[in-house]
C-alpha cells in the first residue's frame, strides 16, 4: 500500500543522529536556519505550536490573534493557552488560505497579532495582508510550519513578516520526528523569548526520540503499512494521527525545547532541501497534468510566481469518504487533514469556505521517497474515479460539447 505520508529520514539518518546527538555541541541547526532565512535569531522548540506559544508569551500584548478557520486545532488552542483571544478568518473561495478580503473583515481594534498561514505549503498572499496589518500596528507572524523551502516571488516564505514558525514534525517537508523553530529579526522579542527559555522543561532524551522515530519508520514502510492501516480501521481510528484530540495541552509541553536528536536529524537533511522540494514539485506537476479535466476532482490553485513546498497535494472532492475508499481499494492511502472546522470548537457559526474544505479536502501523497512511477499509479486510479451512481456522464456541459 502507498502510505499517505512517509518520514523523509532514512535509517542511516536515524543512526547518525543518535550518534551525533550524544555530543551536545553548539547549535548548528539554529545557525544553518539563520543563514538560510537571513535572520538574526532562531529558537528551536519541540513543536511549531510551542514556538508560537513562546512568541505570543514573549510579545506580551494579550488581545485578539487572527488565525485562519481552516487550520490545525492546535493553533487556536495554543493562542488561548498563551492568554490571547482567537479571532477566526475564513479562507478564500478558491484557496486553502486566508485572503486579504477575509482578513480585512475580521481585524478589530483589539487585534494585536495576525497569523499568516501557508497551508499545505502553498504560499498565501502575504503582501496584501501585510499592508492591512502595517497600518494597524499589529504583529505579523507567518505560520510556515508546512512551508519550509516554499517560495513566493523568488523569496522564501517566512521572510516577509515580523516572526515565523516552522515545523519539523514527521509529516512535514523535513521530518525531524518532532521539532519546531521560531525565526525573528526583532531583538526585543528575541530577548524575551530567551528569558522564557530559561524556565523551559527538559527536552526528550535521544533514546526516547530515536525509539519513537524508529517505530514510525517501520509503521510507515510500504510493506508494513497495510497492517498498520487495517489495525487503525478496526479500532475505528482510521483518521489516524491527524486529529488533535487534546483541548488543553499541559502547559509543560508548551515550553519544551527541541531535542538534540531531532536537531541532528533535521540538520542532516537540510542539505537535501532543494532536491526534497524539487521532487515534491515534480509530483505536484504530474498530478496537475494528469488530473486536469477530471470532472470529479478539483485541483488546488497556486498564487502566480510561487513555488509551494507541497507537504501533500490537496484535492476537493464531493464525496470524500467514497473517494477515500475507492483509492484504498487500489492500494493508495490519502490524507484527511483537517476534518473539522476550528470555529466549531468555539461555538462559532459562519466561515462557509473553511467548513466546505473541512468536508471535502483530501490529500495525495508527495513525499520524496515516492517514485514518479508510483505517483503515476495514483494518477491512474484518481483519474478513473467516478462517483457511485454515475455511469458515464461527468457533467451536462461535457455531454453537450460531445453531442
Ligand atoms: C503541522 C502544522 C502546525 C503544527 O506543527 P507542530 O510542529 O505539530 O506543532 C501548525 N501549522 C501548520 C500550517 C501546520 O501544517
Amino acid at each position: 500500500m502507498i502510505p499517505r505520508y512517509s518520514p523523509t529520514y532514512r535509517w542511516s539518518d536515524l543512526f547518525a543522529s543518535l550518534k551525533f546527538s550524544s555530543n551536545d555541541s553548539t547549535d548548528q541547526l539554529a545557525e544553518a536556519l539563520a543563514c538560510l532565512y537571513g535572520v538574526r535569531h532562531v529558537f528551536l522548540f519541540d513543536r511549531a505550536r510551542v514556538a508560537l506559544f513562546a512568541l505570543l508569551r514573549a510579545y506580551g500584548r494579550p488581545g485578539g490573534v487572527v488565525v485562519p478557520a481552516y487550520n490545525c486545532i492546535a493553533i487556536p488552542e495554543c493562542v488561548v493557552a498563551a492568554g490571547y483571544r482567537v479571532e477566526f478568518a475564513d479562507i478564500g473561495e478558491n484557496s486553502f488560505n486566508m485572503t486579504s478580503d477575509t482578513l480585512e473583515g475580521c481585524l478589530s481594534p483589539n487585534t494585536t497579532v495576525v497569523l499568516l498561514t501557508h497551508q499545505f505549503g502553498i504560499p498565501c498572499d502575504v503582501h496584501e495582508m501585510i499592508k492591512l496589518c502595517r497600518s494597524r500596528g499589529v504583529l505579523v507572524v507567518e505560520d510556515a510550519a508546512a512551508a519550509l523551502g516554499a517560495k513566493l516571488h523568488g523569496h522564501l516564505v517566512g521572510t516577509f513578516s515580523d516572526a515565523t514558525i516552522l515545523s519539523f514534525h514527521r509529516t512535514k517537508v523535513i521530518s525531524g520526528g518532532l521539532g519546531g523553530a521560531l525565526l525573528t529579526n526583532d531583538g526585543d522579542l528575541a530577548s524575551a523569548v530567551s528569558e522564557l527559555m530559561e524556565q523551559a522543561s527538559s527536552p526528550r532524551t535521544r533514546w526516547e526520540a530515536f525509539a519513537v522515530e524508529a517505530a514510525w519508520k517501520i509503521a510507515m514502510g510500504e510493506r508494513t503499512y497495510r497492517a498498520v492501516h487495517l489495525g487503525y480501521r478496526l479500532l475505528r481510528e482510521e483518521q489516524m494521527f491527524e486529529v488533535v484530540k487534546s483541548t488543553s495541552e499541559a502547559s509543560g509541553k508548551f515550553t519544551r525545547p527541541c531535542s538534540q536528536f531531532s536537531k541532528a536529524l533535521v540538520l542532516g537533511q537540510l542539505d537535501n532541501l532543494k532536491s526534497n522540494i524539487q521532487h515534491r514539485c515534480q509530483l505536484a506537476a504530474l498530478y496537475t497534468t494528469k488530473l486536469e479535466g477530471q470532472p470529479y476532482l478539483k485541483l488546488p490553485t497556486v498564487p502566480i510566481d510561487s513555488s509551494p513546498s507541497w507537504i501533500q497535494f490537496p484535492l476537493v472532492v464531493d464525496n470524500r469518504k467514497e473517494f477515500f475508499s475507492y483509492m484504498g481499494r487500489r492500494g493508495i492511502d490519502l490524507n484527511w487533514t483537517f476534518r473539522y472546522c476550528c470555529p466549531d470548537s468555539f461555538q462559532l457559526d459562519g466561515f462557509p469556505n473553511a467548513r466546505k474544505a473541512a468536508r471535502h479536502v483530501v490529500g495525495l501523497p508527495t513525499y520524496p521517497s515516492l517514485p514518479e512511477s508510483r505517483a503515476s499509479q495514483v494518477c491512474f486510479a484518481a483519474g478513473s474515479y467516478r462517483p457511485n451512481g454515475c455511469i458515464s456522464r461527468p457533467s451536462s456541459s461535457t455531454v453537450q460539447s460531445s453531442s
